[in-house]
């Protein structure tokens, strides 16, 4: 069996990332580096809310662009990554008895997916799944879904949730990237605490006083739920991998789990490296 490969949580912000390079999208290139190639990626996109759960199950999902007042060149933007029906069955199979639906025709790549993956994996030839974020449930739903879906990590999928810890639009401010609003500041770092050490515990931050700012609607929030139940289930701690805050209102930051952090400079390097595997010729 080959070594799992590591489930990621990335804070993806505004969709003009897909297009820039700055410390977040410089941080989302690098860990897509640092990973291995994945048969097939499932993404848990805050831009698919609907009232179920179903996976995208078609051959060659179409690129939806889902936002409004952007420059055409997002517009252009293509992420032809093909589809992978039988990587869909696999996952409805493996969540039972939790049902997923298949998606034909409906869905397909939206902008939470490819703004991310155009970073993590620009050539876009490996094939990418979406999977529905069921808005009827609770939190309890998702982090019981997330790990149900642990297992496929070792089945070489690449899972990884698309939102924001803290995405407030109505208390954001586009002229400063710099901007990190108090409340959301301490929301994030609540957040992490409870990422790193218990992430059985994530549903209870509804409980802090910063949540109604930070979350005023769950849908960036919740694919978090699902990283912090494959880190429960595999009981491998979630790292961050980038933090902060931009425009005031939204948290960037991200995290990984079932990874290696990295070695520190002038350290012991080879502890970095996937037990059991050898280093590789890196000439290619
Ligand atoms: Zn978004």
């Amino acid at each position: 069996m080959s070594a799992p490969i590591p489930a990621a949580f990335i804070g993806h912000g505004s969709p003009m990332n897909t297009l820039e390079d700055n410390r977040f999208t410089a941080a989302w290139r690098g860990f897509g580096q640092s990973l291995p190639r994945p048969r097939a990626i499932l993404c848990i996109s805050a831009h698919w809310l609907i009232n179920g759960t179903a996976v995208t199950a078609m051959p060659k999902p179409r690129v939806i662009h889902d936002f409004y007042g952007f420059p055409k060149e997002l517009f252009d933007f293509d992420y032809p990554a093909p589809g992978a029906p039988e990587v869909a069955e696999e996952i409805a199979e493996v969540v039972k008895p939790a049902y997923v639906g298949l998606d034909k025709d409906s869905w397909g790549l939206d902008h939470g997916t490819w703004s991310v993956l155009a970073h993590v994996f620009p050539k876009a030839d490996i094939p990418v799944l979406q999977l529905s974020l069921h808005g009827g449930q609770d939190a309890d739903y998702h982090l019981d879904l997330g790990a149900r879906l642990a297992p496929l990590a070792r089945k070489g999928i690449f899972i990884v949730g698309s939102g924001n810890v803290v995405h407030n639009l109505r208390r954001i401010d586009f002229r400063r990237p710099d901007l990190a609003f108090d409340w959301a500041e301490r929301f994030d770092a609540r957040v992490k605490e409870i990422m790193t050490a218990q992430p059985g515990r994530l549903p209870e931050v509804a409980a802090h006083p910063d949540f109604a700012a930070s979350v005023p609607t769950s849908e960036h929030f919740l694919p978090l739920l699902y990283l912090a139940g494959i880190s429960q289930a595999t009981g491998e701690p979630a790292r961050a991998f980038i933090e902060g805050c931009t425009m005031g209102s939204i948290s960037m930051t991200s995290y990984v789990v079932g990874a290696k952090p990295p070695a520190a400079a002038g350290g012991q390097g080879a502890a970095s490296l996937p037990r059991g595997i050898p280093p590789e010729d890196t000439n290619a």
